[in-house]
């Protein structure tokens, strides 16, 4: 089955700017799949126009086998993770992890099943106390996908998630989002200028340049052509 389905996806910013260029590309459901290309190639564009953050000029957007194209974000059940995390610094991790579904009026003690499942899984049990401040990076960035993650989303998008930290830590994080990418089974799309990365994490690869996708295939045929 496929998660999501691009056709012909097309933004042209108010100021004129041709952003996506009439893109294709689809994602079968559990993949990993790694976005990549050079800065300025329309990857934040289509990540934003997937998640419903700006509107679209021309195309269509399933999810599911749902048309989304025009759904306010909530109804689209994708999550987001930031390069910068964007955790709510005066809340704890637990509060953290807790106010999407509080949120989304999820009983307390539903609530704190969840939590304590997915607080489990990202081995984040004793840190649940803690206020962001008091994190390092790596413990962010879990806190970050745990926050995602406990809405169970159909769609999992991470923005450049391992940009800001150095090699050692990169590798570590890689190794994690592997791990729990099986363990989730949800559908990944990863987004990175990176192409190591993307060989390291990629079932899928979608490449864009210049606004345009250029290739969408397995990370072996992407990479091992003649
Ligand atoms: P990437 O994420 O691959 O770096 P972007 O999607 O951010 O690429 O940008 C694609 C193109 O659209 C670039 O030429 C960029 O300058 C332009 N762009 C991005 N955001 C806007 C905006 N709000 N208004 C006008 N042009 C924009
Ligand atoms: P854990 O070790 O509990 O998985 P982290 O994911 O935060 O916690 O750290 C993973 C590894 O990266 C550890 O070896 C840790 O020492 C190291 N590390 C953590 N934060 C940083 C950082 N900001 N810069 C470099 N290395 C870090």
């Amino acid at each position: 089955d496929l998660a999501l389905e691009v056709c012909g996806l097309t933004k042209i910013y108010p100021d004129g700017t041709l952003a996506v260029d009439d893109i294709d590309f689809s994602i079968t459901d559990g993949d990993f799949c790694v976005l990549i290309g050079p800065s300025g190639c329309g990857k934040s564009t289509t990540l934003h126009s997937l998640v419903g953050k700006i509107p679209v000029t021309e195309g269509e957007i399933r999810l599911g086998g749902k048309n989304v194209t025009d759904a306010p974000t909530y109804e689209r059940d994708i999550g987001l993770v930031f390069q910068d995390f964007q955790l709510f610094p005066h809340l704890t991790v637990e509060e953290n992890i807790a106010y999407g579904l509080e949120r989304l009026g999820v009983e307390k003690d539903e609530r704190t099943t969840r939590v304590n499942d997915i607080v489990e899984m990202m081995r984040l049990g004793d840190l649940i106390e803690r206020q962001p401040e008091e994190l390092s990076a790596g413990q962010k960035q879990r806190v970050a996908l745990a926050r995602s993650m406990v809405l169970e989303p159909r769609l999992l998008l991470l923005d450049e998630p391992l940009g800001d930290m150095d090699y050692k830590l990169q590798k570590h994080m890689e190794r994690e989002l592997l791990r729990l990418h099986r363990e989730l089974d949800t559908t990944f799309v990863y987004v990175t200028h990176d192409q190591t990365q993307a060989m390291r994490l990629a079932d899928q690869i979608v490449v864009m340049n210049d606004g345009k996708v250029e290739q969408s295939d397995t990370v072996e045929r992407v990479y091992n052509e003649p």
